[in-house]
């Protein structure tokens, strides 16, 4: 295991604390792999270079695998996402967000038991990043939806709901209004449900999806969607079970897998030392199921599960006071008990 090398992405924000105080934990539960220390995000932009550096993509290509803190996207002209960047160069097209209801953790949903996936196609949409300006009062964005990018996704996320013995998927979509695009996205998913018949598939549409999250979210176990409706949907959702800062997230392709938390960077609470590390944390416990370290996975999760259920050592987000070092400490003890 010490010869493990992974890649590790600190990014900006809050993205240097949080991840030290995640690197700290995982070196308490026995995890201490060789973290390989990667640039992007500001850092990048400041050395003139783009937010995801080109050795950034090829290092993670030669590790296969990566961590990755919050790197901010500055809005406007002539900058790409670091996020995009690196979900297309390495073909990352399977963006997966759980959204489990926390045992204790006071809020809206305290007393529902939720426990749903969100699958993002993370590569096509609007996210394709084809946008003009054929006339100076018109600006346009494409939507891409392809055949293969369906199948792909949906073949990924029927097989992680039969491996995880899960037993419904619901594709979401806007079918009814964009025909073409959305219409051969259900079709697809459709054509992937009769490969699965022990699976129950069926299909809501995206507002409707919205209004039935907020009001009987435990009604749903996987939901499998379009890249922009995936990023709104499952911010929602993160909303669900006690806000961004629990919020963890994997992005999937065949060859490479990078971790990061839902949450952006956060820049108004960066250098603070009160930023909620959980989010990464819980995205590195998604890392070691992903390599097959399934009790240093469980044992993490137990104690996060345990300091936030206790409810006396938490971070500003859930309305405690303990900064970043104090909530990981709490998570180190609970480790041990
Ligand atoms: P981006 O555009 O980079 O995704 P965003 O606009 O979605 O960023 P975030 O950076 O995710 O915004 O932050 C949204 C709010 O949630 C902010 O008020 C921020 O302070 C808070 N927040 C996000 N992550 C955390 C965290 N880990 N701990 C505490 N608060 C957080």
């Amino acid at each position: 295991m010490a010869n493990r090398r992974i890649g590790m992405i600190s990014g900006d924000g809050i993205g240097p604390e949080i991840s030290a105080e995640v690197r700290r934990i995982l070196s308490a539960a026995g995890f201490d792999p060789e973290w390989v220390e990667l640039e992007a995000g500001q850092p990048a932009l400041d050395r003139g270079l783009p937010a995801m550096p080109e050795e950034t993509i090829q290092a993670i290509r030669e590790l296969g695998i990566a961590l990755k803190g919050p790197t901010a996207t500055p809005i406007g002209k002539g900058h790409v996402s670091a996020n995009v960047a690196l979900r297309k160069a390495l073909d990352l097209f399977a963006n997966v967000r759980p959204s489990i209801t926390i045992p204790n953790l006071k809020g809206h949903f305290e007393d529902t038991k939720i426990d749903l996936i969100i699958v993002r196609e993370n590569t096509e949409d609007l996210y394709a990043g084809i946008e003009f300006q054929p006339h100076k009062d018109i600006a346009q964005a494409i939507k891409v939806i392809t055949r293969p990018g369906c199948k792909r996704i949906f073949k990924y996320a029927f097989e992680m709901v039969k491996a995880q013995g899960r037993k419904r998927i619901t594709a979401v979509h806007k079918a009814n209004i964009m025909k073409l695009t959305d219409g051969m996205f259900l079709e697809e998913f459709y054509l992937m449900a009769n490969e699965y018949p022990d699976i129950i598939a069926d299909d809501i549409i995206v507002d409707n999806c919205c209004m039935q999250l907020v009001t009987r979210p435990e009604q749903f176990d996987v939901l499998v969607t379009e890249n922009l409706y995936g990023d709104i949907v499952s911010d929602l959702c993160a909303g669900l079970v006690g806000g961004l800062g629990l919020a963890p997230g994997a992005n999937i392709g065949e060859h490479y897998a990078v971790f990061e938390a839902v949450h952006g960077s956060a820049p108004d609470i960066a250098g603070k030392g009160i930023a909620n590390p959980t989010a990464l944390l819980l995205s590195a416990v998604l890392l070691l199921r992903h390599i097959g370290e399934h009790e240093k996975a469980t044992s993490i999760s137990n104690a996060v599960l345990k300091v936030l259920g206790d409810g006396k050592i938490m971070t500003g987000d859930l309305g405690g006071t303990a900064t970043t070092r104090e909530y990981g400490d709490a998570v180190i003890a609970a480790l041990a008990s």
